[in-house]
């Protein structure tokens, strides 16, 4: 099959023949129709996830068809039509046994444990738990980009937030997975603080429902401009970036008793994030971390989608081939763009 394969981190990646992956008896082969670009994805070419072994192939946003079907596999049959979290869960461990997949103590996950989709062929691991089902009407690209951001946006506004109607929610970083917060909070009926230094970011914030826009560039203080529009801070908030500067102005942006759900990954080369803890117990604040979604736990986030109360569809702003893809990796540290860009490897 072909592949996105790179031999050392942070230089130049090479599209070129690989062997065929296997299923493990516990596993499947997914031929893989639609992949995700994202900015963890760079985040691994550049070295930042100790989970990475060399050569690697990237990838962890999909949606195919099931090619082929490990031994001990019973509830799928090549064909299918699916997706996966981007936290696979072994099923078998304590946080398992709780419903808790997305924290798995034995948890792998494609395109960073082991090779992943940016290729025409994946393998993925223990199916039974991990596989979802995509709706005939669902597109692969649509479907692709629920692996990751989507629902991971989805974990941390309604079921790590706890978002209520009514409430101002701050979104910091208006890439992929902040603009899908911004989404699945405005359709919870909250009202939406978008914040981001692009104004291409703020405009598609907008047309996604968010209420007030800040641009960091104009207002370099964030977190006053979030108390200042939302009287006084907003109730719950996400750093969707994953910086330094994102995290404590995401925690100095809210209210009494807010929620701060930390989204964004804080690479390890940044070293210890620092948190304003004086405001966190002064104010009752609550720090949450948000870690992908339960496959178990799709089915409420995939209504609301047939439904069209969210619409991941609109989050897609281009498509590319497996060729393109050595280019728009290095260009998601200095671009990562807003929207998202779907790789089709066999086109
Ligand atoms: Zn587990
Ligand atoms: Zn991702």
């Amino acid at each position: 099959m072909r592949a996105v394969v790179f031999e050392r981190y942070g230089e130049p990646a090479e599209v070129r023949e690989v062997p065929d992956p296997r299923p493990a008896d516990h596993g499947v082969v997914v031929r893989v129709e639609a992949t995700g670009l994202c900015r963890s994805d760079w985040h691994g070419w550049k070295g930042h996830d100790p989970d990475i072994t060399l050569p690697h192939v990237p990838g962890h946003e999909l949606a195919g068809v099931v090619e082929e079907v490990g031994a001990r596999v019973t509830g799928w049959r090549p064909g299918d039509r699916v997706t996966v979290p981007f936290v696979c869960g072994c099923g078998s461990c304590p946080s398992c046994a709780a419903g808790d997949h997305q924290v798995c103590e034995r948890q792998t996950q494609p395109g960073f444990t082991h090779w992943g989709s940016f290729a025409q062929y994946v393998a993925l691991d223990h199916a039974d738990v991990n596989l979802v089902a995509v709706p005939d009407d669902l597109s692969y690209a649509t479907a692709a980009s629920l692996g990751c951001r989507f629902a991971t946006a989805f974990r941390a506004v309604v079921q790590q937030g706890r978002v209520a109607a009514g409430e101002w929610v701050a979104v910091h970083g208006c890439g992929g997975v902040g603009l899908s917060a911004v989404m699945i909070a405005a359709a919870s009926g909250a009202r939406v603080v978008a914040v981001d230094v692009s104004p291409e970011a703020l405009e598609l914030a907008r047309a996604f429902g968010a209420a007030q826009c800040v641009d960091g560039t104009a207002a370099p203080d964030t977190a006053a401009a979030v108390r200042e529009l939302t009287g006084g801070g907003a109730h719950l908030s996400l750093d969707a970036l994953g910086s330094p500067a994102t995290c404590a102005a995401s925690v100095a942006g809210l209210r009494r008793r807010g929620r701060h759900v930390q989204v964004g990954l804080l690479p390890s080369a940044d070293g210890t994030t620092p948190v304003p803890m004086a405001r966190v117990i002064a104010l009752e604040l609550e720090i949450l971390g948000s870690h992908g979604m339960a496959a178990h736990t799709y089915p409420p986030m995939l209504e609301a989608v047939r439904a069209g109360a969210l619409r991941p569809d609109l989050l897609v702003t281009s498509t590319i081939t497996l060729d393109a893809v050595p280019d728009a990796l290095a260009a998601m540290g200095t671009a990562p763009g807003a929207g998202v860009t779907v790789i089709e490897p066999w086109s």
